[in-house]
């Protein structure tokens, strides 16, 4: 009876569906955002991809998370924008220029082309005529406009500062480009330079930064404590420590104020302008002098490394204690840095630990101002820092102080006496943007030695990046070469004048993109306010927490400056946030160095996109580092496989029948599939919001199992295929986020002629989930005592607790020893005792 396209088509075959559905989609337009504002909107992203040429599995997997959360929502019947695009600037593609020939802008657009190929094959809902490339002049313009304005109000500067340098890839490094002194991309040695950067003023922003971690609550805590930690507030004192024999003074920074009659000896950065100063004219000059260029040579972080020695050179000079009137050497030291603080460090050697190794190499003296509440400490014998707080002694009127109330006592007495007072410190400090390369956006600057330092004309925006340059890897950058480039006029004066070569920090780019997305092609300003106004914030973002402090902070403050600006209405772009895990395989993540890779696109070539992407959505959950196993992706195809022939196997009856009304009467076993049924609907929903994507399949799973138990009759009429047929569409539309082709293949199969996108995500029926009640006979010693309704599904521990509960098996129990207690499920209890 079996008609002849069902039998050709029992065995699943995703090559010929997927590449259909793609079609589709992509002819009907259905994941094209517009403006609607009868439905409530969803704005959800996934961070852009770098076009380095293919999609791995990070990409794979990130996108499929945010996937599922797009397709769910459009079936919820809200409005989701849902965009794609490229972080095109930065420098592998310079790489890709100077090791191959290729021009950056020919490697990106060729990279783009393959990788856009690849998103499409994975069938991902993206709105793509969207897309934009960070590296476009039409994009890059606006950054440029925005760089402009910041200059304009003083929230861009240039400033003389001493950075990372890579001397391989010729380039500054943020600190945490640094990995353990080493070059994040290509593992050379870093050292310092002093360079005049351009700085963005983040730290403008810094305890408003820190005050909204609060008002996240869409955010992981994880990532707000790793961003509260990077502004890094901390409260305390300035003191003053006046040098001897001279009317200046040293200024530090401190938390630790109830230390100060403590500090036995003074340490600077070795970039600190007094190191010189101060050496000048004393034996220890030449030392000095040389002490500081090695130290300069060193990285930053190398140099603060718990494990690096710390080491310094006396300056010869003295200041004093303004507590004690104590004589303090004053030395340059390694671990002091320039960028926290003052760049001055009172030493405590007997309250920090840096301090102590330092005293204890260079014989200087210690002395307990702290001491602990039990175990008093002694100078002669103490091996370590004591850091803790406790009673503050040796320090005059202070004497027995706990160390909160001196703090308080001390930075008032500093304050009276006018050697200091209160103060607040952040770590971060302004984001520094320039660097050294072509491949990004150009910075708007001119110079002329007439009227020195001119923004470009914001008529004259973009300034665009010379096509023919010569990459050859040496020297600076390649646009500092170009004269084509570099040579202009003055905006004020018509005269000759050079062009600022420096490009931005492509973070720059990805701090405004998601704004960009809701008019993309608006060429009158940045922004079109009707559209971001109306897509903005972001509802969800999805993305790696290796992101989780820098993009995200920069996101964070460049919406704010917008606001100011009058371009968006919100300080937070991102309300809710999700960071997914690393991909796995062996033990470490996957890279290319390691030749563990797994290549996204074989997958989808040997068992299509719905089974690539099912696998990165069940093998663990989306904020877990996802493990690798090969098991893990045959599981999900033949998974994939049994739906597929579940539906084709009743399709010759099935596709006559409707699906169950409400109506008909039902027997026990169809009643309780359809409580499953309903069950699953509910539970998956309510996963799919919390992301957790792997239970929400593997309930489907199990109804899958249970519909292979159930046996209808091949009868569409009886009330058993009626339920039956509704389950088979519960599993295809709750299916259809993470599966879409194969859905979108059985939803036409039942008949259906709309896309299953267009279709409303079903909701359970309450009535058909509430259990039923049983009733259970409790007895004592086989003897009949009590009756009690439990709910069908309670467990027999859960049951047994009742029963003993009961008034009246308590009376009869009250003074008898329960031997054993005997469960007839859903029936009886009998209570033996004796
Ligand atoms: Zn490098
Ligand atoms: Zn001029």
């Amino acid at each position: 009876m079996r008609d002849q396209r069902d039998k050709m088509r029992e065995r699943y075959h995703p090559e010929e569906i997927e590449a259909k559905w793609q079609r589709y989609w992509e002819e009907k337009n259905l994941f094209q955002a517009m403006k609607d504002q009868t439905k409530k909107k969803y704005y959800l992203l996934e961070m852009y991809p770098y076009p380095s040429g293919a999609i791995h599995m990070g990409h794979m997997r990130n996108y499929s998370i945010g996937d599922v959360v797009a397709r769910y929502r459009m079936m919820k019947g809200y409005n989701v924008l849902h965009p794609m695009g490229w972080d095109a600037f930065g420098m592998p593609a310079e790489n890709a220029a100077i090791e191959r020939g290729v021009h950056p802008a020919k490697w990106t657009y060729e990279n783009i082309d393959i990788m856009r190929g690849q998103l499409k094959r994975m069938g991902f809902s993206y709105d793509w005529d969207r897309e934009i490339a960070t590296c476009d002049p039409e994009y890059y313009k606006w950054e440029q406009l925005f760089f402009l304005r910041m200059f304009e109000r003083g929230l861009a500067y240039k400033d003389r500062s001493v950075v990372n340098w890579c001397p391989s890839c010729q380039t500054v490094l943020a600190n945490e480009q640094v990995e353990g002194g080493l070059c994040w991309r290509c593992e050379s040695e870093v050292t310092e330079k002093e360079l005049d950067q351009w700085f963005l003023k983040i730290t403008d922003y810094a305890e408003e930064l820190l005050e909204y971690c609060d008002k996240l609550p869409g955010w992981p805590e994880r990532v707000l404590q790793m961003q509260r930690n990077w502004i890094g507030k901390s409260e305390g004192a300035e003191i003053r420590f006046p040098l001897e024999n001279s009317k200046d003074a040293i200024t530090v920074f401190t938390t630790r104020q109830d230390t100060v009659f403590g500090a036995t000896f003074m340490t600077l950065a070795p970039e600190h302008p007094l190191t010189l100063k101060l050496s000048k004219g004393k034996p220890q000059e030449e030392e000095i002098r040389e002490f500081v260029e090695r130290v300069k040579r060193a990285s930053i972080s190398g140099r603060t490394a718990e494990d690096t020695e710390k080491e310094g050179v006396f300056t010869g000079a003295y200041c004093l204690n303004p507590m004690t009137g104590g004589r303090m050497p004053i030395f340059s030291a390694n671990f002091v840095l320039m960028e926290y603080g003052t760049g001055a460090v009172m030493a405590v050697p007997a309250h920090d630990q840096r301090d102590f190794e330092f005293a204890k190499r260079y014989g200087l003296p210690i002395i307990v101002v702290i001491q602990p509440p039990d175990n008093p400490l002694s100078e002669e014998t103490m091996t370590q820092a004591y850091v803790d707080e406790g009673t503050v002694v040796k320090s005059g009127q202070f004497n027995g102080m706990d160390s909160v109330a001196a703090r308080a006592a001390i930075v008032h007495y500093l304050e009276e006496n006018g050697l200091g007072g209160r103060s607040v410190n952040y770590r971060i400090r302004d984001w520094g943007i320039s660097r050294q390369r072509y491949w990004g956006a150009p910075i708007p600057i001119i110079y002329c030695d007439r009227c020195g330092m001119q923004p470009v004309p914001e008529e004259d925006l973009p300034v665009v990046l010379p096509h023919d340059v010569e990459f050859t890897g040496k020297g600076g950058s390649p646009l500092a070469e170009c004269r084509e480039f570099v040579e202009t006029q003055c905006p004020k004066c018509g005269g000759d004048a050079r062009r600022e070569t420096d490009t931005m920090d492509t973070f720059v780019e990805s701090s405004w993109y998601f704004d960009r997305f809701a008019s993309p092609h608006y060429d009158e300003g940045p922004l079109d306010k009707e559209h971001v106004d109306y897509w903005m914030p972001v509802d969800q973002y999805i993305g790696g927490i290796e992101h989780a402090i820098l993009h995200l902070l920069y996101s964070r403050f460049f919406a704010r400056v917008l606001r100011e600006l009058g371009l968006v209405k919100d300080k937070e772009p991102f309300t809710r946030l999700l960071t997914q895990g690393m991909v796995i395989k062996d033990g470490a993540k996957m890279s290319k160095a390691r030749g563990n890779v797994v290549d996204p696109e074989y997958l989808v070539s040997k068992y299509g996109a719905d089974t690539a992407r099912m696998f990165c959505l069940f093998a663990s959950p989306p904020e877990k580092d996802l493990d690798w196993n090969d098991q893990g992706v045959e599981g999900s195809f033949r998974f994939l496989n049994r739906v597929w022939r579940l539906v084709y196997e009743n399709h010759h009856w099935l596709k006559e029948t409707d699906p169950y009304a409400g109506t008909s009467p039902l027997d026990q076993e169809t009643k309780t599939l359809r409580q499953k049924v309903h069950k699953t609907i509910k539970k998956v929903g309510e996963d799919i919001e919390r992301f957790h994507f792997n239970t929400a399949i593997s309930a489907i799973m199990e109804l899958v199992n249970t519909l292979y138990q159930f046996k209808p009759t091949e009868n569409g009429d009886a009330a058993e295929g009626l339920v039956f047929r509704e389950a088979i569409e519960a599993v295809t539309l709750l299916l259809s986020p993470f599966v879409p082709h194969i859905a979108e293949e059985l939803w036409e199969a039942l008949g259906k002629e709309e896309s299953i996108i267009k279709t409303p995500w079903p909701d359970y029926d309450r009535e058909a989930i509430v259990e039923e009640d049983v009733l259970v006979v409790i007895q004592v010693n086989g003897k009949v005592r009590d009756r009690v309704t439990v709910p069908f599904s309670m467990g027999e521990e859960e049951i047994k607790g009742v029963a003993l509960e009961r008034e009246k098996i308590r009376r009869l129990l009250h003074d008898k020893a329960i031997q054993r207690i005997i469960l007839v499920p859903k029936k009886l209890i009998n209570i033996v005792c004796a």
